[in-house]
């Protein structure tokens, strides 16, 4: 399943493209996804320009002219690819195959095509889901938080409004498991579990804790949530400098595979030496409200 720095890596993938093109005509190849498209949805979106790509926790929001969004979720296996106007037509004959973006999966899984047009010429940004657990919308751009996805959600682990003290207020007086409340995506939006389990290795913290631990008598935060809240911004911040994880099956949208899973400290490690210098433990699993959590409990205290 992508997880937020995938989505990122997409976002940003598809902002040279899609960033203030006219999107000519959606192509819908099917009724539904997950869900069904809404009502005239091709019809809605199609003759109108795209102002910005965005994203709020797992979801990409692509603003259209008028204050209208497409919100787009990547399901477990979505993906997305850039096509350049030509490859159509087949290779123009001064740019043999000019495929910007070689083809990742089968043809017969693309869903959605956005005909679009630019300063760049005519390009198609094409949505393939072999598993169909993605979807797209539409609402309004100042009704969004108040949407069902987004109404509730926490902060982003990406923008400066994450602090320690944010998370203190969070997380006091809680006896709730600190992974489970790292997860709540009403505390955090869109931190899913391989980063959780990274930011808590990092920072030396036992996700069986409690989470008001973190806090003192006052509610402020104490040093270990200072770093916590640190670690998770510096994971995230990492997973998408490397171009986003892919445990399996998502490609980013420049056809290359995600390479960051080859990087996880203690997700997936389970039975293998803690990469803590000098701590010489053994990365334990355990499961927590159905999840595998991965973490040493030699150094995580
Ligand atoms: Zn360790």
């Amino acid at each position: 399943m992508p997880e937020l720095p995938e989505v990122e890596t997409v976002r940003r993938g598809l902002t040279p493209a899609m960033e203030g093109a006219l999107l000519v005509r959606a192509e819908l190849r099917r009724p539904d996804l997950r869900f069904p498209f809404p009502a005239g949805f091709a019809t809605l979106i199609s003759g109108r320009r795209i102002v910005s790509l965005g994203r709020r926790a797992k979801y990409l929001l692509i603003d259209l002219e008028g204050g209208d969004v497409i919100i787009a979720h990547l399901g477990m296996s979505g993906s997305f690819r850039v096509e350049d106007g030509r490859a159509e037509d087949g290779p123009a004959s001064d740019t043999p195959g000019d495929f910007h973006h070689p083809r990742g999966k089968s043809e017969k899984h693309d869903h959605v095509v956005f005909h679009l047009e630019s300063v760049n010429g005519p390009a198609r940004v094409i949505y393939n889901d072999p598993r169909r657990f993605g979807f797209m919308d539409l609402a309004r751009r100042d009704a969004l938080s108040s949407h069902a996805f987004f109404r509730g959600l926490g902060e982003e682990p990406t923008g400066n409004v994450l602090d320690a003290a944010y998370l203190a207020a969070r997380f006091a007086g809680k006896a709730q498991p600190l992974k489970s409340a790292l997860l709540d995506q009403k505390n955090i939006a869109g931190l899913g579990n391989i980063y959780v389990c990274e930011a808590l290795w990092r920072s030396g913290l036992s996700p069986l804790r409690a989470a008001g631990t973190l806090v003192d008598a006052r509610g402020r935060p104490k040093t270990a949530l200072v770093l916590l809240t640190e670690a998770i911004r510096t994971v995230i911040a990492d997973a998408i400098a490397a171009g986003g994880s892919s445990l399996r099956d998502h490609i980013q949208t420049d056809g290359t595979l995600g390479y960051f899973q080859h990087s996880f400290s203690v997700y997936d490690r389970e039975g293998e030496p803690c990469r803590t210098p000098g701590c010489g433990g053994t990365v334990a699993r355990v499961v927590q409200a159905g999840r595998s959590t991965f973490y040493c409990p030699k150094c995580q205290k």
